[in-house]
């Protein structure tokens, strides 16, 4: 068989114009889900999928397929997709460039004489970034929401999805009605930008995603005591911050400790009684950690909670650790890690295998089928950002290594 590519150019031109439903002044898109821009850059994905011939349907929730037929029509279908919302002020590819590069896959399949036994769908999930719930579409293929669910989400401005659905005209009955049975989509491929500077910094084309991390949320509470700031000697202090800002130091210390992939983050912080002039009686810090495994997700949080015991202990404080949540690691398919590299590998194109530390519709799929992420390399490993950049050169060879990987799927 001749290989069979992508149009590079098509696959441009179809990025370049998403980029314009919700485009910033500087350069990047706001395209939150269900708002008007997000709407509209539906409505533009249906009518070019018409005019090229293909079916699409969209589900309750507004995750939308876009097929094409295989031999075997009523053989499980291969999906491969991604997301086209955006976080507010994102970047032009995040989730986009997974969308774009699926419908291209969908009409090159379409237009060349390749025989396919199964079915090939392109498949764009609502609200990946959630808007209104982290991984709101594909968390309804694996499991649908209840309608009392349904009604409590509420976006970032606070305005509730219901409403959101029922405005745009949708039916709230099938909004609760998503989920997809498990084992009836013969496997699942995103091609994701890195958002990382991995591939970038090691010249590398093409990463094959081993694992997307699991995620530990929790709150560190340092309680001291309140006391002058002028007339409290430095060595009486009781100053909860100042074990914090040791803790903090000795992140890299404590995530090395538990392996090569742990990272630990305090993204929130925040002091009472919050006055330039007194000495901190709490300090309160969230922690964001990651790793590959479950274990070493729970190995990490002791590591992190031993770590604050010893800062408090230096300044005789009290410690508390609360857990909002651990989500558990993805790991994506062994058989389809194998085929993305030989793709790749057949394309000319240099692989690595690594770990997402992002999270993505993918770690859903990795549910319902199995599930293989393509990445390649982001500028700067910039994302959630205008600043998202990769080069037209490695987004056509993702595509093309995307391509391959379904067709090899789909001909199975
Ligand atoms: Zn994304």
């Amino acid at each position: 068989m001749s290989e069979l590519t992508v149009d590079g150019a098509r696959l441009r031109s179809a990025l370049e114009t998403l980029a314009q439903f919700g485009a910033t002044p500087s350069g990047g898109v706001s395209r939150t889900s269900f708002s008007p821009a997000d709407s509209a850059a539906r409505a533009w994905v249906l009518d070019r999928c018409e005019a090229a011939g293909l079916r699409v349907r969209t589900d309750g929730i507004g995750n939308m397929f876009v097929t094409v037929p295989g031999a075997l029509d009523d053989a499980r279908p291969v999906w491969t997709g991604s997301h086209i919302d955006s976080v507010p002020d994102g970047g032009r590819f995040d989730g986009a460039l997974g969308s774009m590069a699926a419908l291209e896959v969908a009409c090159r399949l379409a237009e060349s004489n390749v025989a396919l036994r199964r079915p090939v769908e392109a498949v764009i999930f609502a609200d990946e970034e959630g808007c209104y719930h982290h991984l709101l579409g594909s968390t309804a293929l694996v499991r649908s929401y209840s309608p009392d669910e349904l009604a409590k989400l509420e976006g970032r401005d606070g305005d509730r999805l219901v409403d959101a659905l029922q405005g745009l005209g949708w039916d709230l009955e099938a909004a609760s009605a998503t989920a997809v049975p498990a084992g009836s989509v013969h496997a699942f491929v995103e091609l994701h930008i890195e958002q990382g500077a991995v591939l970038e910094a090691s010249s590398v084309d093409i990463g094959v995603v081993t694992s997307i991390v699991g995620m530990g949320g929790g709150r560190l509470e340092f309680e001291g005591r309140a006391d002058h700031a002028g007339t409290t000697p430095m060595n009486l202090r009781r100053d909860p911050l100042r074990a914090a800002g040791e803790l903090l130091t000795r992140l890299p210390e404590v995530t090395a400790s538990i392996s090569p992939t742990a990272v630990a983050t305090c993204g929130i912080i925040g002091v009472e009684p919050g006055a330039a002039n007194v000495v901190p009686s709490l300090a309160r810090l969230q922690l964001d950690y990651r790793d590959v495994r479950r274990d070493l997700i729970e190995a990490l949080e002791d590591a992190l909670f031993e770590a604050a015991n010893e800062a408090a202990d230096r300044h005789d404080l009290q410690v508390r650790f609360t857990r909002d949540s651990i989500t558990n690691p993805a790991p994506m398919d062994q058989r389809l890690q194998d085929l993305i590299e030989s793709a790749a590998t057949a394309q000319g194109r240099s692989t690595l295998r690594m770990p997402s530390g992002a999270g993505h519709d993918s770690q859903n799929m990795s549910r319902l089928a199995p599930t293989g992420m393509i990445f390649i390399p982001s500028t700067g490993g910039r994302s959630h950002s205008p600043a998202e950049h990769s080069t037209w050169a490695d987004i056509e060879a993702g595509a093309n290594v995307l391509l391959q990987t379904v067709l090899s799927l789909a001909t199975e």
